[in-house]
């Protein structure tokens, strides 16, 4: 049994039976079994189903924020927020579960030649602790409109509300079997993704568990979407809108407590306004107020394991020695947060280029700041890291703001906002911040592979592979 912890103050929430690998491969097996049934369901039944799911998750907002409050130790205000958009991310692919087609294409008069888009069979879903519900919505909301099974593993420290989603979708008319919800460790994680049953696996986590897990599906080639960490930055020019610009950078890494994997934790100000938006970011850092995530007065609750606090922590002292510390917040001393997993919000500047801080994912609240002196040099401090999730560039200058967006190597850029996204819009990223596309067209050609029919008008075959006229080789 693995003790599910609350971070606010240390309780044990209750204790959860990790799957095992005899039980994931039942959960497979089952899922397997349940999916040809389902995509050969119309798109409307299932885009019905999708909608029932939402409604139910509508009507416990409140319940589920709670719940992903308790467990993630997330403010409330967020956490509702992400069970909202996990409704309408039910909604969206619901509608696509009835805009599905493929493509008639006229190679010449010989031949009738069509696509057929076709689920991939079962996916797998691996997802981390810093958006648990919605990471599981995700993962099986794509799966299933698109006529896959899923089976899903959150993280052990975080299973609550995707265990709750189980229920939902039961409750709403997904066959049995067609969805699991395997809660666990490593080892289970491992036995899912090894499955040589698992047709796509969909894996959003850390970079190294990224690799361990391609080198395992390289094994049965099983497709892998990676959606991974980052080192994002915020290049602030002189000419933009400052305000604004220190909102999104307060936001933009401190809020979860810096868990998101697009926290703009690298911020990178031209040198005219380094020390007036510094001040107004350190003056912002210090009255942040850090505590019980369920007040409504609290910015940040704590960090969601006691690990992860102390990595960040390690952090936190080791930037001490290498760089300046510009500003920290204070840490909750109640009584009753007392043994809950909090770090202060911090922030560092004259950083060697090689600081772990500038190079390292956190995952908490810190912030690395750097200075440029022009365009070329904002380009190379902010493509000088391993990771490519996402960028942040504010400027007045339409011109320079779509320069540095075609230059700066991320899956995502945002002018003049930051962290904003959508169902609607791609997301992904390159190098360290791994490959594969989720959200909008790009979730069809993930969850659907296609089929190319050829029938032959005429009767016979050509000789070898060409095609006479279209003068194609295979
Ligand atoms: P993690 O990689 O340690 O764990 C993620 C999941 O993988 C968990 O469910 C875990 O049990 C499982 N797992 C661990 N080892 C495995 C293995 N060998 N095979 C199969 N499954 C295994 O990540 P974490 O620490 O829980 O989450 C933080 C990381 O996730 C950060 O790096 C963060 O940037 C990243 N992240 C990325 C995105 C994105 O969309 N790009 C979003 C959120 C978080």
């Amino acid at each position: 049994m693995a003790d599910v912890v609350s971070p606010i103050d240390g309780r044990v929430l209750t204790h959860i039976a990790p799957a095992s690998p005899a039980e994931v491969d039942a959960a497979v097996r089952e899922a397997r079994a349940a999916q040809p049934a389902w995509a050969r369901r119309t798109g409307s039944d299932r885009s019905r189903i999708l909608h029932a799911v939402a409604d139910l998750i509508e009507a416990r907002i409140d319940e589920l924020a709670e719940t992903e409050t308790r467990n993630t130790g997330k403010i409330l205000s967020d956490t509702r927020r992400e069970a909202i958009r996990a409704a309408n991310s039910f909604r969206y692919y619901a509608g696509w579960a009835e805009q599905v087609r493929g493509e008639t294409i006229p190679v010449g008069p010989e031949y009738h030649t069509y696509t057929v888009p076709e689920p991939h069979g079962v996916v797998a879903g691996v997802i981390p602790w810093n958006v648990p519900f919605f990471f599981a919505v995700k993962k099986i909301a794509p799966a299933l409109a698109f006529g896959n099974a899923c089976v899903l593993k959150p993280a052990e420290e975080t299973p609550l509300t995707a265990l709750r989603l189980a229920g939902l979708l039961a409750e709403a008319g997904v066959p049995d079997g067609l969805v699991r919800v395997l809660p666990g460790g490593r080892e289970t994680g491992v036995a899912l993704v090894s499955h040589p049953d698992v047709d796509l696996i969909v894996f959003t986590g850390h970079h190294d568990t990224g690799k361990a897990i391609a080198r395992s599906a390289a094994a049965n080639l099983t497709p892998v979407a990676l959606e991974l960490g980052g080192k994002s930055p915020q290049v602030l020019f002189p000419d933009a809108d400052l305000d604004q610009a220190v909102d999104a950078v307060v936001l933009g890494v401190f809020a979860s407590c810096g868990q998101m994997c697009i926290a703009g934790s690298r911020l990178v100000l031209h040198e005219s306004i380094y020390d007036d938006v510094l001040d107004r970011v350190a003056e912002r850092v210090r009255a942040l107020r850090v505590g019980d995530p369920f007040d409504a007065e609290t910015d940040l609750g704590p960090q969601i394991t006691a690990v992860q606090r102390d990595k960040t922590a390690a952090f936190i002292a080791e930037s001490s020695g290498a760089g300046r510390l510009v500003a920290q917040a204070t840490l909750p001393d109640t009584e009753r947060l007392r043994n809950g997993f909090y770090v202060a919000p911090t922030v560092f500047d004259r950083l060697d280029d090689n600081a772990r801080l500038l190079r390292e994912e956190v995952f908490g609240p810190v912030l690395a700041v750097s200075s440029f002196r022009d365009d070329a040099d904002a380009l190379r401090l902010a493509n000088d890291t391993e990771f490519g999730l996402a960028a942040g560039i504010w400027t007045a200058d339409i011109a320079r703001a779509h320069r540095f967006a075609g230059q700066v190597r991320a899956g995502t850029v945002w002018i003049n906002t930051y962290r904003v996204m959508s169902d609607l819009v791609p997301f992904g990223g390159v190098g360290l911040s791994g490959y594969g596309r989720e959200n909008g067209t790009e979730a069809a050609r993930l969850y659907l592979r296609s089929k190319s029919v050829w029938t032959s008008l005429t009767g016979g075959t050509p000789q070898g592979y060409g095609m006479g006229g279209a003068g194609a080789a295979g």
